[in-house]
């Protein structure tokens, strides 16, 4: 006979945000997870350690997401985190964090949409091959920050490959820029953060040699596409104390 595992306790902060809503509604469709918190600024977030939550799922903003974690951290609470605006030093803040509580389970994940975790891998793949690369990163104009944690993400991991192939500079002759021309420069690549209505969540990685360009692009059109991998990085986060960053060491 099987044994069966009770259903996990989810609550979920920012759960009127676009995100927020559809992570709700995801929980609630799946047999193995209960919704029991839903909290939004104004709320208390002791609501989702009263109604006995084991997993918070974040999804607020870059100015709050910090006090959240902490606060779960504090409470012995895993939190599964989507919100943007990790800089290393807040990673390296949290670290303190969990070194004082090792048995909680932290993931940070700049984009829980699979193809876009893939195509962070494929970058990391091509980088090696083509001297240029710049990273055109495309959300809806209601985005807060800039640019996006995945194109940050993804910069790093092309920027690691180049450095581990031994590259060196990127070629370009610009001397003369009117201010954002280029773009920002995020770990040596060039980001570009486009914000238009009518899109979701876009990335192009653009690679270029002698003759010859490779893009790699992703596409979320839905905010569903990200649910697969929130459902996927609650179940996980349970069994792995400690930091976790991306959802890739998931799909390994
Ligand atoms: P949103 O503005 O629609 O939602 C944010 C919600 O958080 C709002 O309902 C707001 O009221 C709430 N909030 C603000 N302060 C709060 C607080 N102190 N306590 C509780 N709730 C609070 O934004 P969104 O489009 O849902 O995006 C949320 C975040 O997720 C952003 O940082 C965005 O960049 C990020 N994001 C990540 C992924 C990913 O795959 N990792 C995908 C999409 C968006």
């Amino acid at each position: 006979m099987t044994e069966e595992r009770e259903p996990i306790r989810v609550g979920v902060l920012g759960a009127r945000g676009r995100m927020g809503i559809e992570v709700c509604r995801a929980v609630e469709a799946a047999d193995d997870m209960e919704l029991v918190a839903m909290v939004d600024q104004g709320d208390w977030l002791f609501n989702a350690s009263d109604a006995g939550a084991q997993v918070l799922v974040d999804f607020t903003n870059p100015d709050v997401v910090m006090d959240h974690v902490h606060w779960a951290v504090d409470q012995g609470l895993n939190i599964v985190v989507g919100t943007s605006g990790f800089t290393e030093s807040r990673i390296e803040r949290i670290r303190s964090w969990l070194n004082l509580k090792p048995e909680v389970g932290v993931m940070i994940a700049p984009n829980f949409a699979i193809g876009a975790v893939l195509m962070m891998e494929f970058a990391a793949r091509a980088a090696r091959f083509f001297p240029s690369v710049e990273i055109i990163e495309m959300h809806h104009p209601s985005k807060v920050d800039a640019p996006s944690g995945t194109a940050m993400r993804t910069a790093a991991i092309v920027s690691q490959a180049r450095t581990a192939a031994g590259m060196g500079a990127m070629p370009d002759a610009t001397k003369d820029e009117m201010v954002g021309a280029r773009g920002t420069e995020a770990d040596g690549v060039r980001i570009h953060s486009v914000r238009a209505s009518g899109l979701v969540a876009h990335q192009e990685v653009l690679f270029g040699t002698a003759g010859e360009t490779l893009t790699i692009r992703h596409d979320s059109y839905e905010r569903a596409s990200f649910m697969p991998g929130v459902l996927m990085a609650v179940r996980a986060i349970l069994d792995r104390p400690g930091l976790t960053i991306g959802l890739d060491s998931l799909l390994s």
